[in-house]
């Protein structure tokens, strides 16, 4: 993570300047806010901005006069019902902003997820830093033999040393050409808005993200989860720690329904009650597809 020390002092003034509030706040969210949490090797994420805490869900679900809180365990209690009963919209009066700083491709996945608001550094405006994600050496991984999507082994020796060396250099060279073309001694300089277009996806870029607890759930559920690329992964696991700071009962629901759980078809379930009957079942009579087996197999065999 790389911030300046001006940054530094303006997280740190941020920190220090507190103000009453009647609203409801999050301790857990409290100690998070304004501070970076450093994610790959220039990246990080911290919060900015949070409205509610899991008090505002069941007030929202039980549609209260008041802060909506009975008894913690009451409360833990709906808002399980509520995860479990895939409801959305008490989950939806959570808000959170975040700043994050990201390599240019994992922006592109992390852009598809439509259900948040995001409004990213100008490259018009602003010159990017000379900052490119570079993976550490165990994330340097050969295809995967298995899936197409995804990542085998680490590269090892002359290999992966020839790898680093390439993407270093591309880099390095490609902004060293940027920062050319933007102009030199004597020279007009090209806009920024063009001379941008030559910089890797490895560069960083930055953007405010904002998101509702039901969305960024979603969110984490598909970035938080193995399948996901490591590069995105580890912001969604830093997010994933911050929300569970800041709405631990939703988290644990969270947790239990969502992360933890597994979904079943209807064959699925077919298949799991005849196995409790004592019947052996194989993929061939399972009704199932061979892909479809190997998935339930790999949560329940
Ligand atoms: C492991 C993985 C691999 C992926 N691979 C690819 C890939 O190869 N190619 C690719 O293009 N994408 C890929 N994606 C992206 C994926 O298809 C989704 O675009 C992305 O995860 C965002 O999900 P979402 O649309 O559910 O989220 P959001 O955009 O946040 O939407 C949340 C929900 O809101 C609803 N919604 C939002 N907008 C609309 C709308 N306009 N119309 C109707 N309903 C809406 C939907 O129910 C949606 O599920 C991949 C994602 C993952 C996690």
């Amino acid at each position: 993570m790389t911030l300046t020390p001006d940054q530094t002092a303006e997280i740190d003034a941020a920190r220090a300047a507190e103000s009453r509030t009647l609203r409801p706040v999050s301790p857990g969210m409290e100690a998070r806010l304004y501070t970076a949490h450093p994610v790959l090797d220039h990246g990080f994420v911290r919060v900015i901005d949070y409205m509610g805490d899991d008090s505002a869900i069941v007030q929202a679900a039980r549609v209260s006069y008041g802060r909506g809180t009975k008894k913690v365990s009451d409360d833990a209690g709906l808002i399980a019902y509520l995860m479990r009963h895939w409801h959305s919209t008490p989950f939806e009066m959570c808000e959170v902003k975040f700043h994050v700083k990201l390599p240019i491709f994992v922006a592109r996945q992390w852009i598809r997820h439509r259900t948040a608001n995001v409004n990213e550094i100008s490259a018009r405006y602003s010159i990017l830093d000379r900052e490119f994600y570079i993976p550490a050496p165990e994330n340097l991984a050969a295809q995967s033999a298995s899936n197409r999507q995804g990542r085998g082994e680490a590269l090892e020796g002359d290999e992966a040393q020839r790898v680093l060396d390439w993407l270093r250099d591309d880099a390095t060279r490609a902004y060293d050409h940027y920062e050319a073309m933007l102009g030199q001694e004597g020279q007009q300089g090209l806009a920024r808005e063009l001379a941008r277009m030559n910089l890797p996806a490895n560069v960083y870029t930055q953007w405010y993200w904002k998101c509702d607890l039901h969305n960024l759930f979603h969110f984490l559920r598909l970035r938080a989860d193995p399948h996901a690329q490591f590069e995105i992964r580890v912001y969604a696991e830093a997010m994933a720690e911050i929300t569970a700071d800041w709405v631990p009962l939703a988290y644990a629901a969270f947790e239990d329904y969502r992360m933890g759980g597994a979904q079943l078809s209807a064959k699925g379930v077919k298949v799991l009650k005849r196995r409790l009957r004592g019947e052996v079942v194989s993929q061939e009579d399972s009704g199932m597809s061979k892909g479809e087996w190997r998935e339930f197999e790999g949560v329940w065999g």
